[in-house]
């Protein structure tokens, strides 16, 4: 009680108020102060190590996290660089704060991860052009159909799965012995789960496609859906080399 009762005391210095009512909480918005110490201990080591990571390096994260495959410019890294400062040194200061860090450490982690960050010397990215031939083309189309066509298959096979399993289970479940049963149940699972996970793994490849002309994303960042051209270059999907060179004869 006493412990308690001397720290209440030291939550009413003003100076303390003052930070308490300065705190930002940006990217853990979730945890309120009714979750308990482990709630916020998961949320540091889950959410804050990848935005500080974003605010100090950002040119490299976000090359890593796009594959080089999306143009950007210097202005947009620092857009995405003062969004990830403000998130990130933010969080480090609320949460060494709700930890019970003495608040001028806390100010002073928080104003480490601002230094650090803004010394980075960002330069935009121009993903490099692929190999122009004929031969590249084909194979970035053919490679297109192949993940495309593996998708479906592995979502479909899925989804039969899911759902034709419990029926034939259902019907056959008491005719075969117990072991096999449980055999079988685990087996089962261990399918269904690398068939959901290769579903995903081609869903992955098939958003991260890069165009054969330009080198980005043919996608684009936002579009959930493959468009009919690429979203930077325009060049039409399926377009062979040659097709090109027919266009623009010189
Ligand atoms: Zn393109």
């Amino acid at each position: 009680m006493a412990v308690s009762s001397t720290r209440r005391c030291k939550m009413k210095v003003p100076a303390v108020a003052i930070v308490d009512g300065l705190k930002l909480r940006l990217a853990v918005f979730f945890v309120n102060d009714s979750l308990n110490r482990w709630a916020l201990v998961i949320a540091a080591v889950l959410v804050v190590p990848p935005w500080v990571w974003l605010a100090l390096r950002t040119g490299t994260a976000l090359n890593i996290l796009l594959g080089r495959a999306v143009p950007l410019t210097a202005r947009t890294i620092w857009f995405v660089k003062a969004a990830a400062i403000v998130v990130g040194a933010g969080n480090v200061f609320g949460i060494a704060l709700d930890l019970g860090v003495h608040w001028s450490l806390a100010l002073a982690g928080a104003a480490a991860i601002v230094l650090v960050a803004l010394s980075e010397r960002v330069k935009g990215v121009i993903p490099p052009a692929p190999l122009q031939t004929q031969s590249s083309y084909e194979a970035s189309w053919e490679e297109l159909r192949h993940i495309r066509s593996a998708a479906w298959r592995s979502l479909i096979l899925f989804v039969l799965l899911f759902f034709s399993a419990p029926l034939v289970a259902g019907l056959v479940w008491y005719l075969i012995p117990r072991t096999i049963r449980w055999i079988l149940l685990a087996a089962y699972v261990v399918v269904l789960i690398s068939t959901l996970a290769r579903t995903y793994y081609f869903q992955w490849k098939y958003v991260r496609w890069t165009c054969p002309r330009c080198g980005c994303l043919f996608r684009g960042v936002w579009r959930p859906w493959m468009p009919r051209q690429c979203a930077y270059c325009a060049l039409p999907r399926w377009t062979e080399k040659t097709d090109l060179a027919s266009e623009h004869p010189n």
